[in-house]
């Protein structure tokens, strides 16, 4: 009995442990499910079938048959990815079992074939009806005990199934309970991790990028991108609005500006807020004539722009300096577009001045 049990706990060890390493590839990726792109059921089906497998080069040989709980990761393949899923791990294991067969035993291979269907058929059938629950699971497993349990009986002397089948439904239901579990709490756990990049990435007054994204950006910009311009946006006189209206005020114009700006800039433009009243927008392989047209479309749009706050509606203009590179370090790049932007306060506000330095 031990040895069945040692056996059935170790088949438990290399599922859970293959189980984490093949989610990794996808962490980032939505959950499968069967109306899902081809390519990934046929995936998710390649990888349970490859674990069946692994399980079943751990199986219990009993009298010509060999007892695994390859039942749980087939069951998860069509939980997931419904009967494609289900028949690309099943296809799989199948060969491989074949391939197993010594000395003209077939009978294992026959039963191996037998069960096989007996479970995907159904549980591929039932999955059109239910989601992927857990209860379903627990449904998907008790037909596996059913037709596995058939098998054994059939193959075993009685003293060897009940032994084999006690552990069998016990180390099923246990298994099939803690891999959907363990699927859960790795799904979660990458979910939250995401999030949390994402809130790190994220000016939380605005939802626009913030200024590690842009810092970020723009140390990629060197490598990635031949010609590159950065424009700095700030907003005249903001000081005013905060001092007659209120910081909520100042705050609601600074939300509507940033999807203003998101709004005028193209999608592969990266628009961020640099700090207080300051927005910088990063424009990767962009020429000259382009950087003046959004720059002054963004000038002229904000100046008649009316900005709604819970203190009525509000006008403001922005001034704006940039800086357009070909050759020079983002560093200069920056300091020229700042440099910019000072000279358009200076030189009366509800300005746009491109850096003459830009190469
Ligand atoms: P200038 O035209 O020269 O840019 O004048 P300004 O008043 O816009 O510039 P200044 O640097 O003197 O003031 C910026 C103001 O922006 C001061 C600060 O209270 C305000 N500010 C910075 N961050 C926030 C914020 O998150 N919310 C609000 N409401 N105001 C902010
Ligand atoms: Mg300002
Ligand atoms: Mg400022």
């Amino acid at each position: 009995m031990l040895t069945i049990i040692n056996s059935f706990f170790l088949n438990l060890c290399i599922l859970f442990t293959l189980f984490t390493i093949s989610f990794l590839p996808f962490r980032n990726r939505p959950r499968l499910t069967p109306k899902s792109p081809l390519k990934g059921r046929i995936l998710l089906g390649v990888q349970t079938g490859v674990v069946a497998l692994i399980l079943l080069a751990n199986a219990l040989p009993l009298e010509g048959i060999l007892i695994d709980l390859r039942s749980i990761p087939i069951s998860l393949a069509v939980l997931f990815g419904g009967w494609v899923s289900g028949t690309v791990a099943a296809v799989i294991f199948l060969t491989a079992r074949f391939l197993m067969v010594t000395d003209g035993a077939y009978i294992g291979f026959y039963l191996a074939v037998l069960t096989m269907i007996g479970l995907v058929l159904p549980i591929s059938l039932l999955r059109l009806k239910l989601d992927n629950t857990r209860n379903t699971l627990l449904v998907f497993t008790t037909i596996s005990i059913s037709v596995f349990g058939a098998a054994i009986y059939y193959a075993l002397p009685l003293q060897l199934f009940y032994p084999v089948i006690l552990a069998y439904v016990v180390m099923a239901y246990g298994g099939a309970c803690a891999a959907y579990r363990l699927l859960q709490e790795l799904r979660r756990h990458f979910e939250n991790v995401q999030h949390q990049q994402q809130l790190a990435r994220t000016d939380a007054l605005t939802g626009i990028a913030n200024r590690r994204l842009l810092n970020e950006a723009m140390a990629n910009l060197n490598v990635e991108a031949k010609e590159y311009a950065l424009i700095l946006v700030d907003i005249d006189h903001f000081k005013r609005v905060n001092d007659t209206y209120g910081h909520d005020v100042g705050d609601d114009v600074l939300r509507e500006l940033g999807m203003l700006l998101v709004a005028e800039s193209e999608e592969r433009h990266l628009v961020g807020r640099f700090g207080g009243e300051e927005f910088l927008i990063i424009m990767p392989n962009a020429k000259k004539e382009e950087v003046s047209r959004l720059a002054e479309s963004i000038r002229e749009k904000v100046s008649t722009f009316p900005f709604e706050t819970s203190a009525g509606t509000l006008h403001i203009t922005v001034s704006l300096g940039a800086c357009h590179s070909n050759d020079i370090e983002v560093d200069s790049v920056l300091k020229h577009a700042d440099e910019a932007l000072y000279h358009a306060k200076e030189s009366g506000r509800n300005r746009f001045i491109l850096a003459s330095q830009s190469a």
